[in-house]
Formats: structure tokens, sequence, C-alpha cells
């Protein structure tokens, strides 16, 4: 028997160098590796500017409180996502407005977003939902309509490209997550990436307390002034250091996702029980965060019990995610939304195995996780 968990950082030599060294000396925030991680960063995804801080969450939290996001005002939020989406909207005091998802890609059903719209509609905010970009052409063109700003969701889509542009930068912002089982991994970890220097001019101060001064603007040490609130989201050298290592690996750590999630793809469409969401095709390239199998409607029921025969077999499975944001019941219970709404995200969150394509596996064990899927199925009918 294997043991494959759905998710595992490589953390290596090169990594444990790396924080031992900022361990060794004086600089443990504010230092030289912070810098260096959101150069890499933006390079990579072709930014202009790049921030580091302490989560997604912490990004997305920065940037609708930087626009003064507050009570009275509304976000479009997809129903199919990571409950951090709306709970920042939340934070701010403001209303998730939430949008159904379509069913070929789990991505915000954007037919449906205009007829969620008002006046007091300030932002659209999208998830690539497993790392299948949105279209965030049209999305844009519903913005710039109803002039509304655009947060683009990239926890899962470090690597996801529309039309050859990185996720993350068709918005106002791009937040990206480094938690253990993402792309790349500081433990705990974030980046918004943004083309406007007055966001990142903003969201920079924001993320320190709203301090006029840098550390190294300071003309005497230890003395600024504050001119706005601003939340403590900054990220440390030992994080950083960690993202700089990872961000060495991450052509390779995409690749494997790639040549994985393929193999999973084909054995997987011989299979009559399930049926898969739309990956790259065209202009649209996926991250391939993992491989998410959705049961056809008579396996429904079934689920759990193929959950448990994998986890007996030693192959780790996830939901993503296990219920629309707006069936929690802190949002069911403060909104009143019922369990037949948001139909198409229920479905998929219902019906949906989520399989492990990461770095820390191979053919080996995909033809693994495939035979034990085919067992699996086997046993439950
Ligand atoms: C993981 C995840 C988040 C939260 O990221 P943190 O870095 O843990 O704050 C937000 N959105 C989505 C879609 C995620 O998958």
């Amino acid at each position: 028997m294997k043991t494959i968990p759905f998710g595992y950082p490589i953390i290596g030599d090169e990594e444990k160098k790396a924080v031992l060294k900022v361990l060794e000396g004086p600089i443990l925030v504010h230092g030289p590796r912070a810098k260096e991680f959101e150069k890499i960063f933006s390079e990579f995804t072709g930014a202009n500017y790049a921030v580091s801080v302490s989560s997604c969450t912490a990004a997305m939290h920065l940037f609708y409180f930087s626009i003064g996001l507050g009570p009275g005002n509304e976000v479009i939020v997809p129903a199919q996502t990571h409950t951090a989406t709306a709970h920042v909207v939340e934070l701010c005091g403001a209303k998730p407005v939430f949008v159904d998802a379509e069913i070929e890609t789990g991505n915000i059903n954007i037919e449906q977003i205009e007829s969620s719209l008002n006046e007091n509609t300030k932002a659209i905010s999208v998830v690539h939902y497993l790392g299948m970009p949105v279209n965030m052409e049209k999305i844009n063109e519903i913005a710039r309509k109803h002039k509304l700003f655009v947060v683009e969701d990239c926890a899962l889509a470090l690597g996801s490209y529309l039309k050859g542009i990185h996720a993350g930068r068709y918005g106002n912002v791009g937040c990206f997550s480094f938690y253990p089982v993402k792309h790349i991994t500081t433990a705990e970890g974030g980046m918004l990436i943004t083309a406007d220097e007055k966001i990142f001019d903003r969201i920079t101060r924001q993320k320190a307390f709203g301090v006029d001064r840098h550390m190294g603007e300071r003309e005497i040490p230890g003395v600024y002034d504050v001119k706005m609130l601003g939340f403590n989201y900054r990220m440390s050298e030992i994080q950083a250091a960690l993202g700089i290592e990872q961000m060495n690996r991450i052509k390779s750590f995409l690749q494997i996702r790639k040549d994985n999630y393929q193999i999973l793809t084909k054995s997987i469409n011989d299979m009559d029980e399930f049926t898969q969401f739309q990956s790259s095709h065209g202009d649209y390239l996926s991250s391939y965060y993992c491989f998410s199998a959705m049961l056809k409607e008579k396996f429904v029921p079934k689920r759990l019990e193929i959950v448990n025969c994998l986890k007996r077999n030693g192959v780790g499975t996830s939901v993503y995610y296990p219920k629309p944001v707006p069936h929690f019941s802190y949002y069911r219970e403060k909104y009143g939304y019922d369990e037949n709404s948001f139909p198409v995200a229920a479905k998929i969150s219902r019906s949906s195995i989520a399989l492990p394509v990461g770095p820390h596996l191979g053919p080996e064990e995909m033809k693994y996780i495939v035979q034990s899927l085919k067992s699996a199925i086997a046993e439950v009918k």
C-alpha cells in the first residue's frame, strides 16, 4: 500500500539553509528577503508591483480596506469559493452578494453578475477555481461599464494564464496564498499584485500600521507619523526566505502538476461514473491545483463511501469546497439563504472528489490513485 497525502509541502535543503541563514542574523522582519521575494514574484507574474503579506486573506482584506469598503457597500462574490473570499467583505462591514457557479469549470457564472448589481455595488471578486482562469475580459467589461473594482482571488492560480497574461493581472489586484497545500508555500503567507502605483503605495503602508515612512525612509530612526489606519499584515524574513527558494522550483512544480493531471484526465475519462471539469484549452491555461472529479447523480450518495475506500488505500482526497459559502451557517443565518439557492455550486460541492496532483507525486502514484478509485467504485456498487 502507498501513502498519498492530498498535499505535501516540498521543503528541501535549500529552504532549510535559507531559513537558518535568516535565524543566524538579526533581521527577522523589514529585511532584504521580503523585497527579493516580491521582485521574483512580480517578474514571474509580469506584475508591476508585488506586496508580500501574511496571507491571501490579508491581501484581499487590505485591498477592500484601502478603498474604504464599508457598511452599505456590496461586493459580488462567487458562491463556489473558499470562505475567505466572502469573509474579507464582511470584515469591512460590507455585504457579499453571491453569484452561482457555471458547471463547466466551477468558476463564477458571468451571465448572472449584472442582474446582481445595484448602486451599492463597489467591486466584483472572482476565484480562478482550482486554477482554471475566469474569463477576465468579460469581467472587466462589466466592471468598466458599472465602474467597479475587480479583485482576483488567485489562491489556487499561481501558474494560471489567460491569453498569455498571468492570473491576477486583469483585476485591480490579484491575491495569492502560500498556505502549505498551495502551489508554493511559506507556511503561512500571501502576495498581492497590482499595476496601480497608488494601490501599491497605500497597501504597502496599510500592511504595516499605516505609518507614513517605512524603515528605510526614516531620517531619524524610530521617528514617523501615522496618517491612516492599518494592520500588521507583514511577511517575516523567514517566510520570505522560504518563498524565494520555492519560486526557484516553481517551473518544475507546475510541470509535475500538469503531467499528473493529464494522467488522471485520461484514465478517469474512461470511467462513466464521473464527469470532469473543463481544463486548459486555447487561451486558458490552468495551474492544475488538483483534479476534481464529479460523480454522476446516481453515484453521489456513495461519495463518502468512495472517499473512505480511498482513505483505507492510503489515498488522500479533499473537497473544493465542502459547501457553497452562502450555505455555511454564518451566511445562511445572517442572510437567510436556503438550501436550494446556488444549485450549481451546491451540486459541485455535493458531488466532487478532489484528487491530488502535487509535486510530491509522480506517474506511479497517479496509476495507484486510478487503481484505487476503480476498486473503490467496484466496492460501493
Ligand atoms: C486557500 C485559499 C484562501 C485562503 O488563503 P490564506 O493564505 O490561507 O489566507 C483564499 N481563497 C482561496 C480560493 C483559497 O483556496
